[in-house]
């Protein structure tokens, strides 16, 4: 006996509904009208049957840090980040387990079974953040991929020692090569921070996904940086770029200049738009600067481009419930994405585009591919962003989780 999915709209290919078919975990076939025959039946009329989302980006070491620290009084990156030391510094296994937990609980609920978290390493908090994220990962292994980047948030030449601990997550079991290159004191040194990067990478054969001018200031130009090393490299499609935020500050010349080359050298774009709505612009007089990377001039140029919900509750950004439908409509408002091809898009880089970063294979709803899975309460791609709807989530094909939305008037 398997789960047959009656009268589902499969994102994308929703032209005609269709019965889909699951059994041993497989998508076993999808067709017009497959007889019942004893399956159990999920009536999916009216609803929207869609890949699970894709969170490119988060930091699951510092969520919900909000509830033990004292609140970000600036607003600003520099003091969210300096607000952390203390709490680093105290880290331990259990802590990061249990609100990393709670957020990938949250997470599969919304449907969301890849994520690729950034794990601070550097020598205050050493080692400790990946050993909890670690933890959590192999706890949740049954419900959720995630994929680790080692994230050397302080800087690498400004926090000696760094460099060696970066060897070190590797081989303890980081996945990706992380950086944060506008985190050092000069040119120089930014340079040389890409570089041990990609020594690394090389090293052990792996990707590199940085955070890339988190800032409003156009003389943060290290994404230039970034493009012509992996350019230099040939390093193509291996490198993914978060944040950029100053590419927006740059004039359009240089800007147009710096996309050519992203796109050339084929680097992942991952725009955070809840944090960087919130920390960019801060200090800016009317007009405030929206602070989010150039999203539109990316795709139109090619560059695959996907949003991450990056934080939530922790001293960079207070909301966030790991849903990436309300991520979705956050980005489509920051990056004025209104028209019924720009909102498809919105939803194809928290799935396919982001399962391209993360170089997920067999992703999507086809015959012969794991019954990975969910069902929107939505009729469309449009109705599921402006909603954020009730969900069944399946993995394997086994129905993993549910969200139940329902409101009524009673009088
Ligand atoms: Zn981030």
């Amino acid at each position: 006996m398997g789960l047959l999915i009656k009268n589902a709209r499969i994102v994308f290919f929703e032209e005609k509904e269709k019965d889909i078919l699951i059994e041993d975990g497989i998508i076993k076939r999808i067709d017009e009208n497959i007889p019942e025959e004893g399956h159990e039946i999920i009536d999916a009329r009216n609803k929207l049957v869609s890949p699970p989302f894709v969170d490119p980006h988060i930091h699951l070491d510092k969520v919900l840090v909000l509830e033990s620290v004292r609140p970000n009084k600036s607003g600003t990156l520099m003091e969210a980040i300096e607000i952390l030391w203390d709490k680093k510094r105290n880290y331990t296994v259990d802590d990061i387990v249990e609100r990393a937990g709670r957020v990938i609980e949250w997470a599969v609920q919304n449907g969301t079974l890849y994520i690729r978290t950034h794990v601070d390493v550097d020598t205050i908090g050493k080692l400790m953040p990946l050993k909890g994220v670690l933890e959590a990962k192999k706890k949740y292994s049954h419900l959720v991929d995630i994929q680790i980047v080692a994230f050397p948030q302080e800087g690498i030449l400004k926090d000696p020692g760094t460099e060696k601990l970066l060897y070190e997550a590797i081989e303890m079991g980081a996945d990706i090569v992380g950086g944060m290159p506008a985190n050092e004191n000069n040119e120089n040194d930014k340079k040389r921070h890409i570089e041990i990067a990609f020594e690394i990478a090389k090293k052990y054969n792996r990707d590199i996904d940085m955070h890339v001018d988190e800032t409003d200031d156009p003389s943060s130009i290290t994404l230039e940086y970034l493009a012509d090393k992996t350019l230099k490299e040939e390093y193509f499609e291996r490198v993914t770029a978060g944040h950029t935020c100053a590419l927006a500050a740059y004039k359009d010349d240089y800007a147009n200049k710096v996309i050519e080359k992203v796109v050339k050298a084929k680097i992942h774009m991952i725009t955070n738009p809840a944090t960087n709505l919130m920390l960019q612009g801060r200090e800016d007089k009317q007009p405030k600067r929206r602070g989010i990377t150039r999203v539109k001039e990316l795709l139109e140029a090619g560059a695959n481009v996907s949003f991450g919900q990056d934080c939530i509750k922790d001293t960079f950004y207070p909301f966030g419930q790991a849903d990436m439908l309300e991520v979705a409509l956050i980005t489509a408002h920051a990056a004025h994405m209104s028209l019924p091809h720009e909102i498809e898009t919105v939803f194809k880089m928290c799935t396919y585009n982001a399962a391209k970063i993360l170089k997920l294979k067999d992703y999507g709803i086809k015959e012969g591919y794991k019954a990975n899975l969910v069902i929107l309460d939505a009729p469309t791609i449009l109705e599921a962003i402006r909603t954020q709807p009730g969900r069944i989530v399946i993995k394997d094909g086994k129905i993993i989780a549910k969200k139940v939305s329902s409101a009524e008037i009673l009088k």
